[in-house]
């Protein structure tokens, strides 16, 4: 690997377009300028052609120069990924999106919607809908068939969630560019909704526009009046902390309290409050994890997420085949892997639990059932183990009756 990351770096030096495109550049101020020398004087057309032949000409080989280099970068780089993740053939007999073509239509659909490229999406679904996808399961993938209607597909189109996606992306934009307003308008109309999910995106975009104007000029580049720095800020306060005081009266009392280090904040217990280096990127990620929320969707794109587990699983899952092939058995389970695959925390939604008598996974119809003692087992271990009377937990001596155990939800 670390090979390859030497290639990479290589190639991000020697193969990028920066040159080639610097050249481009200049071939087009030449033009320009001897469009505008001819708009001068019409008569100097003919000798100021001519005199642009060369440096024309120069400039094109110049680019070509660029390109070779681009290329040449491009094709040691593939030389080094194929020396260094040999290719490796994908067993093919096993399909399982075969069954569910819609369905992967829609995650596609919306993918794109949520990344703002509303026109590709069109596209696609335009395409998708003038040629229904096959159902066409294979053996050994999931039989059961269940796919979402052509309707489904049709409601993606709908302007709706297109202009509301626009509008996510807007802010977003805005933001990039240092603004908040677009944004803390949007939370202060969502706000009932936002609290009632217990989210502190208002304050924290209310807080970051304090801080923002508590800098001042130099940093803001806002104009130097009374609404921008220490004065600007206040007033801010004045005017917008009073609906968080509730919530927040202890951040609201810090940023108060911070105003009297306005001259050396830098080393006042107050700095890290201050420090706005990656205050928009937080804001920005929290405002779209809200957003999408609202929208009843996860912060990041579900089709991202699959993708990316997938090639995480994907060195275990080819481990796995090739033991099942080899011995001749069956994956018999359809709805969980026979094999642990340890994803990163951020993509892991919802808690599990192992019975720890059956050693199988809880699922709706086999809750986790807690005892009297704190103890957890799953519900038919339960059954099993008390026969409908008197039993005595597992782990410790203490006895209970079936109807005593709780019903965990996770
Ligand atoms: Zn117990």
């Amino acid at each position: 690997m670390d090979t390859l990351q030497i290639e990479l770096a290589k190639l991000r030096r020697d193969a990028n377009l920066s040159e080639s495109i610097q050249d481009v550049d200049k071939i087009l101020e030449q033009l320009e300028a001897a469009r505008e020398a001819i708009v001068q004087d019409p008569n100097s057309a003919s000798i100021t052609l001519a005199k642009l032949q060369n440096p024309l000409k120069h400039g094109f080989d110049k680019v070509n120069e660029d390109l070779n280099k681009v290329h040449k970068g491009h094709n040691t780089y593939g030389k080094a990924l194929n020396k260094n993740l040999p290719k490796q053939e994908l067993p093919f007999d096993i399909d399982g999106l075969a069954s569910r073509p819609a369905l992967i239509n829609r995650a596609i659909a919306m993918h794109l919607l949520r990344e703002g490229q509303f026109q590709v999406a069109s596209t696609f679904l335009e395409e998708a809908q003038e040629n229904p996808p096959q159902h066409s399961p294979m053996p050994g993938t999931p039989n059961s068939f269940y796919d979402i209607e052509d309707t489904e597909l049709t409601s993606l189109k709908s302007r709706e969630l297109q202009d509301k996606f626009s509008n996510m992306y807007t802010i977003l934009n805005q933001l990039k560019a240092r603004n908040l307003h677009p944004a803390i308008e949007w939370a202060r109309e969502n706000s009932e909704e936002l609290e009632k999910r217990g989210s502190n995106l208002e304050f924290e975009l209310s807080k970051l526009q304090f801080v923002w104007l508590f800098l001042g000029p130099s940093i803001n580049g806002l104009p130097n009046d009374a609404n921008n720095g220490l004065p600007g800020a206040l007033l801010y306060a004045q005017q917008n902390f009073q609906r968080f005081q509730a919530r927040f009266l202890k951040d609201i009392q810090q940023l108060a309290t911070a105003m009297a280090f306005s001259s050396n904040l830098g080393d006042s217990p107050y700095n890290r409050t201050f420090d706005t280096a990656t205050a928009w990127d937080d804001v920005s990620t929290s405002f779209t994890r809200e957003f999408c929320s609202l929208l009843g969707l996860s912060a990041e794109s579900p089709l991202y997420l699959a993708a990316t587990a997938g090639a995480i699983a994907l060195p275990t899952l080819l481990k796995l085949y090739a033991i099942v092939k080899e011995k001749r058995t069956e994956w018999t389970t359809s709805a969980e892997l026979p094999v642990e695959i340890a994803l990163p925390k951020s993509m892991i939604f919802h808690a599990i639990f192992v019975c720890p008598v059956s050693k199988e996974q809880t699922t709706d119809e086999n809750p986790p059932m807690m005892m009297p003692c704190g103890h957890v087992v799953a519900k038919e271990s339960l059954q099993r183990l008390s026969k409908g009377g008197k039993f005595k937990c597992p782990y410790c001596p203490s006895e209970s009756i079936p109807s005593q155990a709780r019903e965990i939800i996770l």
